[in-house]
């Protein structure tokens, strides 16, 4: 049987330039998440080669789509992707390149708020809305959020504004959710980006909360994967590992892998070689035919 790949997209989740061990998230996560990262991660640098501080919307769209979009830009662009990035990841990205060769993809984050139309038209779009528009053309709602087919982006739903009153639920249940959504599709995203915003702001009672179950979150999906699961985890840049900043930083992003060889150090060395490492090692799909220009 193929793996059920699940990739996690941490926003803002670089390794400290001490190393993970005695680290902020030593603090925070624990010694089992930080031995899990430490044992199976390898670090990637997300500079691209450009000047400047990393930041989400080159990042990611390096990660997802395999093009050095800092390079393509000349810099690196913060926030929501404009019109140039959006066009890039329209192009090619890793669900449309997946469900080109058959394979099941699936978002796994629940939109709540405001349905995909409404964030096209309020031009809202984050780099995995605009992939997942391009490809996919469907989002998960709340409907699907409460009967376990969505995990929201806090993990417990907590910070849920609704009108309906909607229960809370561990970080545990919502990493069982994502595994019953990962035994139904070749390949499922999850994005958390509660570590950048947490990084950004100078109370760290608010990044102990979000490292916390963040920490949680993954160490039951390890312990609750089969076999047959594969576990990758990265991140678009750093920022929460390094309390001392409110800035991002250059620090590199592990990239996590659990339940296939690890890559060898520096064998992956720029986040958007991350995309064909998914695509070629993963996934078995020739470097000719998973869309390189
Ligand atoms: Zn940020």
């Amino acid at each position: 049987m193929d793996k059920r790949v699940i990739m996690i997209m941490v926003d803002g989740f670089g390794i400290p330039e001490k190393g993970w061990r005695n680290s902020i998230y030593s603090e925070f996560c624990g010694s089992r998440f930080v031995g899990l990262l430490s044992d199976f991660s390898i670090p990637v640098r997300t500079d691209m080669g450009i000047e400047g501080i990393p930041q989400s919307a080159t990042g990611q769209t390096a990660l997802f789509t395999g093009f050095n979009a800092a390079k393509i830009m000349g810099m690196h662009m913060q926030g929501f992707p404009g019109p140039k990035l959006r066009e890039i990841i329209c192009r090619r990205n890793l669900f449309s390149n997946l469900m080109e060769k058959g394979k099941k993809v699936a978002f796994a984050n629940a939109y709540v708020q405001y349905t995909l139309e409404e964030l096209a038209s309020m031009r809202l779009k984050s780099v995995t809305t605009t992939m997942v528009e391009s490809s996919i053309g469907w989002v998960r709602n709340i409907e699907d959020l409460l009967s376990g087919k969505a995990v929201y982006h806090d993990l417990t739903r907590k910070t849920i504004k609704s009108n309906i009153s909607i229960q809370e639920i561990s970080p545990k249940q919502a990493a069982r959710d994502l595994l019953s959504i990962s035994n139904e599709h070749d390949f499922t995203l999850f994005e958390y980006f509660l570590t950048d915003r947490a990084g950004h702001k100078p109370n760290s009672g608010v990044l102990k909360e979000v490292l916390g179950d963040l920490s949680v979150f993954v160490c039951e999906l390890v312990d609750s994967a089969t076999e047959n699961t594969l576990i990758i985890l990265t991140g678009d840049h750093g920022n929460c590992e390094d309390i001392s900043t409110k800035r991002h930083t250059k620090n590199p992003v592990p990239l996590f892998v659990y339940g296939h060889p690890l890559p060898r150090d520096n064998e992956i060395a720029s986040i958007e070689e991350i995309y064909y490492f998914i695509l070629e090692d993963i996934f078995k799909i020739p470097k000719s035919s998973s869309g390189v220009v």
